[in-house]
């Protein structure tokens, strides 16, 4: 009996195993043809300033919308093409995008809104990621000072010294360099001291129990003096409270994103939301 489920069990896995093969292999062929096809877009998530308590930016967020998978999530696609290397031609996309909507809503009447964009590491180690920003740019036609590149520290970032530079590079250019999801992973004291950075993301992992978790919220408060006292904005991601949004408040936090405000919007949704905000902000007054 025992034996004859450890069969099952080592049948099942292999089952699965194959199961997943099977959908990665899939995934990375449809992904090679996801932006000519014009499968890929992009929502944004707004960011408030909390002094102002106004919409100051928005965040890129990449969706693959499938034909017949429907719409599947970075978290599942990403790695996928940062190991086979589609991640530059997408990466390549998505600022594309997001600087000409950008340029769109400034135009449009959000004359100062900035937008952050997610940089894979693999794009940054590419030896013509400022050229290719600065293109962008100059294509596009936004400020660089609107945009935000949004870096995600990993175990894979081997070339630390050329990176380094071409943040300097980018900095030298106006573009603003923030550090994602501070506080976890491979994110580490060093690099605050070695990037060119002009704000730090305090993960959302230290967010979600701000109100329950006395160690969350003395790491909260840590993370936000150590980021202004390296003269940096700290942004607090995944507020879905108005709990925590009080206690980031109280805590001097610059910027909150998450749930409680909004979540990540398509363009035309996203334009409304700011409409709104104006609205009710004219109103107030
Ligand atoms: P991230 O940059 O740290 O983005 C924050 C993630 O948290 C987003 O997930 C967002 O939808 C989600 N989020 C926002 N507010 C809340 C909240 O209140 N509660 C919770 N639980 N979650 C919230 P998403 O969109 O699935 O993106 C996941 C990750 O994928 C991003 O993490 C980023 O690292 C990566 N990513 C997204 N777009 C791009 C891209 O264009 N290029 C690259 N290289 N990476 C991207
Ligand atoms: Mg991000
Ligand atoms: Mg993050
Ligand atoms: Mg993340």
């Amino acid at each position: 009996q025992v034996k004859q489920e450890g069969k099952n069990n080592v049948f099942e896995y292999s089952l699965k195993k194959r199961e997943e093969h099977a959908r990665n292999a899939l995934l990375e062929r449809h992904l090679r043809t996801a932006v000519p096809n014009g499968e890929l877009l992009l929502l944004y998530q707004p960011k408030l300033d909390l002094r102002a308590f106004e919409t100051v930016g928005v965040e890129a967020l990449l969706r693959w919308n499938h034909p017949t998978l429907g719409m599947i999530p970075p978290d599942e696609f990403i790695p996928l093409a940062e190991r086979k290397g589609i991640i530059v031609d997408i990466g390549k996309w998505v600022l594309h995008r997001a600087c000409s909507d950008i340029k769109a809503l400034q135009q449009k009447g959000f004359a100062s809104l900035h937008v952050a964009v997610n940089l894979s590491v693999i794009q940054l180690e590419k030896d013509d990621i400022v050229p290719v920003i600065a293109d962008v740019l100059h294509l596009t036609g936004p400020a660089p000072r609107y945009l935000e590149i949004e870096i995600t520290e990993s175990a894979v970032m081997s070339k630390v010294e050329a990176v380094i530079e071409k943040l300097h590079a980018l900095r030298d250019l106006k573009v603003s360099v923030a550090i994602d999801d501070f506080g976890t992973g491979y994110s580490s004291l060093s690099y605050l001291k070695r990037f060119p950075l002009s704000s730090l993301k305090v993960d959302k992992c230290f967010v979600h129990e701000l109100g329950t978790q006395k160690a969350d919220k003395t790491i909260a408060k840590a993370i936000i003096d150590l980021g202004h006292n390296l003269g940096l904005r700290v942004v607090a991601e995944g507020v879905e409270t108005k709990e925590q949004l009080e206690i980031l408040t109280a805590q001097e936090c610059d910027e909150i994103q998450g749930y409680y405000i909004s979540k990540p919007l398509e363009l035309d949704n996203l334009e409304q939301f700011l409409l709104q905000k104006t609205d009710n902000e004219t109103r107030s007054r």
